[in-house]
């Protein structure tokens, strides 16, 4: 037989190679059925999927029941090892891994850091990309759009309604079924934070009071949906809360005197200490709701 991991390895992401290698250290592929022209088996992480494989006329054709639809999944990597060492055919040496194995997607560690050191001015789509490449069982999942649908004219003055319409589309997107909390949190974070941009773009044409309700909503919504619906998942948090902390440093610049503006420009200081602790709630933020209106 022909060796199957050289086929897939040029094919293959090498941090994918390495998952696929470890199941096979772990032992979890169990081989259903093969012969030198396919193999079927079960390959077990935290889930079981199915895997088949076979030679056809000019290649390999391959299935696998797992959701990754990027490329080679570390399934077919390991069943693939697994079937070249039935047949004496043994694995890829790690330089060989190292050297043929394809490019992950065109984004580096760098990048990602200069996002987290500067929040407010991030890329959003470095952290769309970066949650979905770099967590580490990638899984397809639901593709999200870029900004729920709300007004981005700058003259038009904000309504509460269309902030909570559009915070209520991204409730929706959570509850889709390939929703996913870790690997949809980055466009989920980004699609926040793209919305918050809007709201303060619009600032400036906007009525005050209105301005008191939206913000009481969107760090409510922020505790209350926000952090279940990303399950905190690698700090991507904080983009949206440094949009919510630079609006409020907005409205202070424009109502300076506004005793609401510099409450809640506190209440909102304390986010920054916040990580898996209650932080602020709802109540707090009802609160000074009502205070103010
Ligand atoms: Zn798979």
């Amino acid at each position: 037989m022909k060796s199957v991991t050289q086929f897939y390895l040029d094919k293959t992401e090498e941090a994918v190679w390495h998952r696929g290698e470890d199941y096979v250290n772990k032992g979890r592929v169990r081989v259903e059925y093969y012969d030198d022209r396919k193999i079927e088996a079960i390959v077990s992480g935290k889930e079981s999927y199915k895997v088949t494989i076979r030679w056809v006329t000019n290649g390999l054709r391959k299935s696998c029941t797992c959701p990754y639809k990027r490329g080679i999944c570390k399934h077919v990597v390991a069943t693939a090892i697994v079937w070249d060492e039935l047949f004496g055919i043994a694995r890829p040496s790690k330089d060989m891994v190292r050297f043929r194995t394809i490019q992950p997607p065109p984004i580096s560690p760098r990048q990602i850091t200069a996002c987290y050191n500067d929040p407010l001015n991030a890329d959003l789509d470095v952290i769309r990309i970066a949650v979905d490449y770099y967590a580490l069982s990638p899984k397809a999942h639901a593709r999200l759009p870029r900004c729920p649908r709300i007004e981005t004219h700058e003259k038009v003055p904000l309504t509460f309604e269309e902030v909570k319409k559009a915070l209520n589309e991204m409730e929706k997107w959570s509850r889709r079924r390939e929703y996913h909390s870790y690997f949809c949190a980055g466009e989920m974070a980004a699609a926040f934070s793209e919305m918050l941009g809007i709201v303060e773009k619009r600032l400036p044409s906007s009525l005050s009071e209105v301005m008191i309700n939206i913000m009481a909503h969107c760090v409510d919504w922020f505790y209350r949906e926000f952090e279940q619906m990303i399950d905190s998942s690698d700090g991507v948090w904080i983009f949206p809360v440094t949009r919510i902390g630079k609006i409020v440093a907005r409205l202070l610049d424009i109502y300076p005197s506004h005793p609401a503006w510099q409450e809640f420009n506190q209440i909102v200081e304390k986010v920054g200490d916040w990580w898996g602790e209650p932080g602020l709630n709802a109540e707090e933020i009802a609160r000074w709701r009502d205070q103010c209106l």
